[in-house]
């Protein structure tokens, strides 16, 4: 997969680096550019931004610097489109999520436009519309001060996903979100800590009864934890539900 990310603070991005990202650029899983913006600009100062068009407070950025950084990254090839799928972090976005990661993995070429301010001119992203997929994502109902945070956020998510990235690839089924289920509590030696013991079924070998109580633990605790996440119904048909602690 190729990422390009485009931003007014490259240095913000500099986790790509480190840990698992890294190690996966290493390989030649992941081949990922970072751009600085103002590279895109013609004058002395190297503006992005300008005063909103309606007055009220903030900043907007311009629309010249971000048409010409998208040209360049996202190249319009046959048919008029381009093969990337841009991605523009926004508290207007619709939620990410472990779905929305797994969608965006399966793309070949994603570009990150991060916003600063109080956005990118809508016109940016309604001309790249005409001419590529968009993906608006918000990470929750809350305001950051600009998109690197949320990029590194979705990066992170996505890359795991890919092939090969991750050592043991059966650590992703489990996870939490997978399969609509917050992960069962985890344990490793010793068996017992300042008082606390491991759950006796974990000690036991028995994979069939270790299964079945990793899965009422998952059950359980999607219903009392974020019983948002599956029908109620389905929830408490697979378990008896007890009144949060
Ligand atoms: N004026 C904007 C609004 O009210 O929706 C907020 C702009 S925010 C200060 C600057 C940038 O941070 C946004 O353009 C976006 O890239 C990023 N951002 C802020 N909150 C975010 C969130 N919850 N999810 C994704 N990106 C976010």
């Amino acid at each position: 997969m190729r990422i390009d990310v485009i931003s007014i603070f490259p240095a913000y991005l500099a986790p790509l680096d480190l840990s698992l990202p890294g190690k996966a650029r290493d390989k030649g899983l992941l081949d990922i550019a970072v751009h600085d913006l103002r590279d895109w600009t013609h004058d002395r100062h190297h503006t992005v931004d300008d005063t909103p068009y309606g007055g009220g407070a903030g900043m907007v950025m311009k629309p010249e610097p971000w048409g010409e950084a998208l040209d360049a990254v996202a190249p319009v090839v046959a048919g008029g489109r381009s093969a990337a799928t841009l991605v523009v972090p926004t508290p207007s976005g619709l939620p990410f999520s472990q779905q929305v990661a797994a969608d965006l993995a399966t793309r070949d070429h994603l570009v990150f436009a991060c916003g600063r301010y109080e956005g990118i001119d809508q016109r940016v992203l309604d001309h790249a519309a005409s001419r590529m997929e968009v993906r608006e994502i918000s990470l929750g109902d809350y305001v950051l001060n600009g998109g690197e945070v949320a990029a590194l956020v979705v990066i992170e998510a996505v890359a795991r996903l890919l092939p090969g990235f991750m050592g043991n690839a059966e650590s992703l089924v489990e996870e939490s979100h997978q399969d609509g289920l917050l992960e069962y509590p985890v344990y490793t030696k010793p068996a017992a800590w300042r008082g606390l013991e491991v759950p006796d079924v974990l000690l036991s070998g028995d994979h069939g009864r270790i299964a079945a109580w990793r899965r009422e633990q998952a059950l359980r605790r999607t219903a009392e934890r974020r019983p948002d996440l599956r029908h109620p119904a389905e929830l408490l048909d697979d378990v008896e539900i007890r009144p949060a602690e």
